[in-house]
């Protein structure tokens, strides 16, 4: 009996549960759970919780989870900056838009490694160090810089798409809705709809958020499951330094930015990212996490859309301030352990691949270190080095990739308050947007106005046509 009464209030407790609470419960026990199954010794290799539970459900669950928020990403970014375009109305106001934006996330991620640079050497990570490398590292080649930039303009938009290329499909969504814009009225029907599916899209977005706890919940049990903190402990320091730097950048340097640029209210700022920093802490994927992090600066921090279409997406893929801090404490951190002395030209260096490297690399997991080998290779640092800091990548990613989506929201807030382009009575409302849940019913008028559709609304008529004439 007292089991049911507590199933009973537990259950009516998860019920008044906000969506921001729900998913941050499922983060804490996925966590919980997962260190447990690790620590137990119960995700033992080719046992069964391994195999059926971590490997198995999780890994499914998580799956299909991740597989659902990239599945609206291309549709997504595509129509909602073809809208954007359209909605912008000048033409020129798009290329100030545009370069200004470039401008802000250049400046943020030198800020961050510069942050990273200074800790490290602050701290002496790695000094007096000796450790084995583990792990042999293999190093994948990035694209080259003049690769990236020569794909801009795709030879084939569809296979863009298909490939997931952002800024390709960028590149294209912009030259669509200038020509639409430059039919002019004749194309308004179109423009109409395109904002209707951007609408129907976000509502999918709405959809996958509501089930985000149950996703949440599966990818951190498994992550945890199999990764463990152990590791943590034998690299401290870097994993110390590092951790130090992402939360300095992000909750000091960047809110200081946000507050001097825009002048919104920091408090607000960071309890509606709460949401957009734990899917991309789960997913470790800006990329994937584009969907959350538009819905979110634009119903809830009120961005038009011809501002947040853009610079979130394009953030997503060149800005990286969690990444670039990443890079800077581990260079320090090899060239310590391997006894390397850096000078200033090199330090100069490695901000600079950093900040072209973040350019020219999507926002999927585990792209950090790819672009970490090409820095090291610039400033003669060995490859191999980066087999030591291997280990715990996984986790030390999905804490970059939060402070990443982070980045991309406060400068979209920036330049669309700088521009106008922002809605302040929606930013400072606490409740905006965070209403709009699906619960499984769909509004009783909306049902019956679509019911009637096809026997007597607007396709009856056409209907009885086909029928006479049979
Ligand atoms: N996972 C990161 C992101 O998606 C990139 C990285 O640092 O590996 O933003």
């Amino acid at each position: 009996l007292t089991l049911g009464v507590a199933y009973k209030r537990i259950e009516v407790m998860w019920k008044n549960l906000g969506l921001t609470g729900k998913i941050i419960v499922a983060m804490v026990l996925g966590i919980i759970l997962g260190l447990f199954i690790n620590y137990s010794g119960l995700n033992a290799e080719g046992g069964f919780v391994s195999t059926y539970i971590t490997n198995g459900f999780f890994a499914i669950i998580g799956k299909l989870f991740v597989n659902s928020l990239k599945m609206l990403v291309v549709p997504l970014v595509l129509i909602s900056l073809i809208c954007g375009v359209c909605g912008i109305g000048d033409i020129r106001l798009l290329g100030r838009i545009g370069t200004k934006t470039f401008l802000i996330y250049m400046m943020t991620t030198a800020l961050a490694i510069a942050t990273a640079i200074g800790l490290g050497i602050l701290f002496g990570i790695g000094k007096g160090m000796d450790i084995e490398t583990e792990a042999a590292f293999e190093a994948k080649s990035a694209p080259p810089l003049l690769d990236v930039f020569s794909n801009i303009i795709p030879s084939n938009p569809i296979s863009a798409m298909a490939n997931g290329d952002m800024l390709s499909i960028i590149f294209f969504a912009i030259l669509i809705g200038i020509s639409i814009l430059m039919v002019g009225k004749p194309a308004k029907g179109l423009v109409q709809s395109l904002e209707l599916i951007n609408e129907v899209i976000l509502k999918m977005v709405t959809i996958i958020m509501n089930l985000a706890p149950y996703g949440v919940f599966a990818l951190l049990t498994k992550a945890m499951a199999e990764l463990g903190l152990d590791l943590i402990w034998s690299l401290l320091g870097y994993v110390a330094v590092l951790v130090g730097s992402l939360a300095f950048h992000f909750f000091i340097t960047m809110m200081i930015v946000l507050k001097l640029f825009s002048g919104l209210s920091i408090k607000t700022f960071l309890a509606k990212m709460r949401e957009v920093q734990i899917f991309a802490f789960s997913t470790s994927s800006s990329n994937a996490t584009i969907p959350i992090t538009l819905r979110t600066v634009t119903k809830r921090m009120g961005v038009n859309n011809s501002v947040a279409s853009f610079t979130v997406p394009f953030g997503a893929t060149i800005n990286m301030d969690g990444t670039a801090i990443m890079q800077g404490t581990a260079t320090i951190f090899i060239a310590n352990i391997y006894g390397v002395d850096l000078g200033v030209t090199e330090y100069l260096t490695v901000i600079l691949m950093s900040v072209l490297a973040s350019v020219g690399t999507a926002g999927v997991p585990g792209v950090g270190l790819i672009m970490l080998s090409m820095v090291f290779a610039q400033v003669g640092l060995p490859i191999e080095g980066i087999g030591l800091i291997l280990g715990v990548d996984r986790i030390l990613d999905m804490l970059r990739t939060a402070v990443n989506v982070g980045g991309d929201a406060a400068v979209t807030a920036i330049v669309a308050k700088s521009e106008n382009k922002m809605d302040t009575a929606i930013y400072n409302d606490p409740d905006a947007g965070a209403k709009d849940v699906f619960d499984g019913h769909i509004d009783e008028d909306n049902e019956r106005e679509f019911s009637n559709v096809f026997s007597d609304g607007i396709m009856g008529s056409e209907y009885d046509d086909v029928d006479r004439r049979r």
